[in-house]
């Protein structure tokens, strides 16, 4: 039905050049250093942003420029997103993805952009910066937050933007 919202209607392939950015959030989870198993291909995430990520507001303080400044800044794309298995479970690509609903916090669904911080979905306020900081010192910053699934609260009726790549490591 075209009174459903467009997230709710179209896969990510269809979507707009200018619905596919306002899908993201704005919960800076992609932007954190993830440590991955060699052997698993287990990921870890660490509380450790991205020197590009703004750590209050969660935005990317040189979006235009970011995939110069940092290489390993991954592009999300329709055909990438379902193979990027270090997209938190709350990413909004990730959610349409598989065929659900955003949760309540969404901006989408709230009409306001300070509820994904609100309800303490977003990293603002809540990590160290990756400048000056010892890549091999990552392993003491795991954090296990951000792999969880935000509670139902609230949440809709009906069931990139680009991130960081992941650091490998061995046992
Ligand atoms: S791309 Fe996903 S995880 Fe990253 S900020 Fe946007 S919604 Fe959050
Ligand atoms: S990971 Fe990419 S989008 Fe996120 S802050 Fe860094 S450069 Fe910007």
């Amino acid at each position: 039905m075209d009174d459903e919202p467009f997230w709710r209607r179209k896969r990510l392939s269809e979507m707009t050049d200018a619905e596919w950015e306002t899908l993201c959030d704005g919960c800076g989870r992609c932007c954190l250093n993830k440590l991955e198993d060699y052997d698993t291909g287990e990921i870890a995430w660490t509380d450790v942003a991205c020197r590009l990520l703004d750590e209050e507001s969660c935005t990317c303080t040189d979006y235009q420029n970011r995939q110069s400044l940092v290489p390993d800044c991954i592009q999300l794309d329709p055909d990438n997103v379902g193979s990027l298995t270090w997209l938190p479970p709350s990413c909004a690509y990730r959610l349409v993805n598989e065929g659900r609903d955003l949760y309540w916090w969404h901006h989408l669904v709230s009409g306001d952009r300070e509820t994904v911080h609100q309800a303490g979905v977003s990293v603002s306020g809540r990590t160290i910066s990756e400048e000056g900081f010892p890549p091999e010192r990552l392993e003491e910053r795991v954090v296990k937050w951000p792999g969880k699934r935000p509670k139902e609260r609230g949440r809709a009726r009906s069931p990139g933007k680009a991130g960081r790549g992941v650091v490998q490591k061995a046992d």
